[in-house]
């Protein structure tokens, strides 16, 4: 088995488009028409600023962002908004910010929030092993809170949300990481959004941020430079020496989202019925694959389920990877499978793991 053969099925960094790693490969050596490495062109070139305003563009034209938003590229991943967000927004406040607590990553925000000032958690699904969301009845979102901030896709869990959630009156925060650019997402109701590259659009080291200019007009001045979202917001994403090569990737994933995908509703078709592939082999398995999350909260980007037994699940993982699928381990903090597919993921590829997992299921029962 030569690596080459292998899909992959990770939660993260994630497959990219084969389209996007030869344009990669080919930048490595030479960025066509600029006689250099993307590895060694300055941040500060003409070249570099046309990266960042073209891949501004085509966010803004992905998403129909209005202009009153900035989009930023910034460091530290997902992790670093969990405070950047709180620093910011809710620092000095003396209402509680509402946070929901769905699963493993909204999980990891809330102490970075509540170093910064008063939060409430409105929802958990905690004890309920976050396999299901919340319904609107079970979120009483107050008009004080100076913001609500939510994840849209629980990437290690498996469940999403398939609503925009909370009041219009009051500033809606999201971390998409694991689900942006894989649908469209009414991105002008949120007041900020947040998501790391490494799930669905990228490589690791690059997170963009899409903030809505009135909600930077009131942070607290005494914030270290770096972690004011007003330093990158005035210098276009060149406040120091940004990940260059991260962040030209992400402009050919969106490159390849636009032109070859032809955007994020034909996107969001073609996730759809992967993701009905791999549900309806859980569906009819008779529970031989037994999926996590409530039928109405399943995630279109991470497919999580359990077999009987841990054995048996090592088996199948071994199984699968001899068979040339990679990345199919659940995550660290749960066990399990989870099979992620992301953009970037073919529809024949996913048909091959469910084919697979017939085939598994079928050797084990004779
Ligand atoms: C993976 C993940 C994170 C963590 O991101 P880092 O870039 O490693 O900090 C946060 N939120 C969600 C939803 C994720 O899937």
């Amino acid at each position: 088995m030569t690596p080459q053969n292998c899909l992959n099925f990770s939660g993260g960094p994630g497959a990219l488009p084969e389209r996007v790693l030869q344009q990669a490969q080919e930048a490595m050596l030479c960025v066509p028409g600029m006689g250099l490495s993307v590895l060694g062109i300055s941040h500060r070139s003409d070249w570099f600023a046309s990266v960042v305003s073209e891949l501004e563009n085509n966010i803004r034209s992905l998403l129909k962002l209005p202009e009153n938003y900035h989009i930023l590229f910034l460091q530290g991943g997902a992790t670093q908004q969990f405070s950047m967000v709180p620093m910011s927004l809710l620092h000095g406040k003396s209402f509680a910010a509402e946070y929901l607590h769905t699963g493993y990553w909204s999980g990891k925000a809330l102490p970075e929030a509540r170093r910064e000032g008063p939060i409430r958690v409105l929802w958990s699904g905690e004890a309920e092993g976050f396999r299901r969301m919340p319904r609107d009845e079970e979120l009483p979102f107050s008009p004080e809170a100076p913001y609500i901030h939510y994840v849209s896709n629980e990437t290690v869990e498996g469940v999403q949300f398939q609503r925009v959630l909370g009041r219009d009156d009051v500033p809606r925060v999201c971390d998409m990481s694991s689900d942006f650019l894989s649908r469209p997402c009414e991105a002008e109701r949120f007041a900020l959004i947040y998501a790391h590259a490494q799930k669905n659009i990228g490589p690791a080291g690059v997170t963009v941020v899409l903030v809505r200019d009135d909600m930077l007009k009131d942070a607290p001045t005494e914030l270290p430079s770096f972690l004011d979202y007003r330093s990158h917001a005035s210098a276009h994403s060149n406040f120091n020496t940004p990940p260059v090569f991260a962040i030209y990737v992400v402009l050919l994933v969106t490159r390849w989202l636009l032109h070859e995908i032809g955007g994020l509703v034909q996107m969001d078709q073609l996730n759809r019925r992967k993701a009905e592939l791999l549900y309806s082999v859980l569906d009819h398995s008779d529970n031989f694959y037994q999926g996590r999350a409530a039928v109405a909260d399943r995630s279109l980007m991470n497919i999580a389920f359990n077999l009987a037994t841990p054995a048996l699940e090592e088996q199948f993982l071994a199984a699968a990877l001899a068979a040339g699928f990679s990345g199919l381990a659940g995550h660290r903090a749960i066990g399990g499978i989870r099979a992620s597919i992301y953009n970037a993921i073919t529809l024949p590829a996913v048909e091959k793991l469910a084919n697979f997992m017939d085939d598994f299921q079928r050797q084990q029962d004779t």
